[in-house]
């Protein structure tokens, strides 16, 4: 079965005729196409896609299974006809559409037709990988590991923050990855005590923790990984919050495994943490689903009621900020498999110490 055909098959219970998919990413997974501007209808017996005369070339070689209607620019004004007979329910990604949009798509659509908020229906099959994408994201975690063993080798201390992010983005880009999957993080002493901190004109001193989160773009899919790494030796506050780190990450690791609750695998860590007596050092959830997006379904965290099933990619990342002190994260990339989880992230987690 196509991924279309299994997102139509996702249709009958929301009781939707159609899907109007709008959404760059879940295009993407849907038709195959990669350029920037195209809308695809789904339903049953539907397979419309629009765009215009920039990407015609281009869907022509890259849709699959899709009927390919030329468009203007503005492709939803190609939404005015078409359409079967009758009224219809019409789905459309409530989560991505804006306000302006659904205006202008009320203004275009036949009376006939009603409007549905319907988001998270790609993002549902999303969540659930084919073999093909586990071994996209798979070799962009191992880009990514190759990017920290020749860090490890070029040494931090004595750089800054941002000279580190460049030299590591520019290492994923020499070894094929599109660019960075995110805005690669480099933070070193109290800058680490900023979850999403953003890297400094500042040198990275010696004695201290610098965490490095970096992620790569290969083939369409995303990877991610922190590690933490001592720049020579440690205080002793600072060695005991990256042990309660570690226990923590390999802890929650361990429960990564079909039928588990994402707030469940969240708590093994967020207990271990809290024991610590850290428990109002780690404000973020555990982790994330990760894709075509570097932030997709399933989560990890407080609240998550959803429970994985074979298939997900997630991160687990436990971390620990002191304001002004520093921090700690770990975050490996995980696949849950039929009984339990592959870590695909290699690069060690045991406390490294980098000149
Ligand atoms: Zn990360
Ligand atoms: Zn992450």
């Amino acid at each position: 079965m196509s991924r279309a055909d299994r997102v139509a098959g996702r249709l009958a219970e929301p009781g939707l005729d159609a899907l109007l998919v709008t959404d760059r990413i879940n295009l993407r997974y849907l038709t195959g196409f990669t350029g920037t501007n195209g809308i695809a209808v789904v339903g049953p017996d539907t397979r419309r896609f629009f765009t215009d005369s920039r990407y015609v070339a281009r869907a022509r070689a890259e849709l699959d299974g899709f009927d390919l209607q030329p468009a203007p620019q503005d492709l939803r004004s190609a939404l005015a006809d078409g359409w079967p007979e009758g009224a219809l329910r019409l789905g459309f990604e409530d989560q991505h559409v804006t306000v302006r949009s659904h205006t202008r798509l009320r203004e275009t659509l036949p009376g006939r037709i009603e409007l549905v908020p319907a988001g998270g229906l790609v993002e549902a099959e999303r969540a659930v990988k084919e073999p093909a994408e586990l071994e996209a994201i798979r070799a962009a975690a191992a880009l990514i590991d190759d990017v920290y063993a020749w860090l490890l080798g070029w040494g931090l201390t004595g750089r800054t923050e941002r000279e580190v992010a460049l030299a590591a983005e520019d290492q994923m880009r020499a070894r094929g990855a599109a660019g960075a999957s995110f805005p690669s993080i480099v933070a070193a002493a109290e800058n680490g005590a900023l979850p999403h901190a953003t890297p400094r004109d500042v040198p990275i001193p010696g004695g201290t923790l610098v965490t490095l989160d970096l992620g790569a773009i290969l083939d369409g899919y995303c990877s991610d990984c922190t590690r933490t790494w001592a720049t020579g030796e440690l205080p002793g506050d600072l060695e005991a919050l990256y042990a309660t780190v570690l226990e923590a990450q390999v802890t929650a690791l361990d429960a990564v495994r079909p039928g588990e609750r994402g707030r469940d695998v969240d708590a093994v860590a967020r207990d271990l943490i809290a024991a610590a007596g850290h428990e109002e050092h780690f404000g973020h959830g555990l982790g994330h689903g990760v894709g075509l997006d570097i932030h997709e379904a399933p989560r990890l965290a407080r609240g998550v009621d959803e429970r994985l099933v074979a298939g997900n990619v997630v991160t687990v990342e436990p971390g620990i900020y002191v304001p002004d002190r520093g921090g700690a994260r770990i975050e490996d990339l995980v696949v849950v498999t039929g009984d339990g989880r592959d870590v695909l992230s290699g690069t060690s987690k045991e406390l490294t110490h980098v000149g």
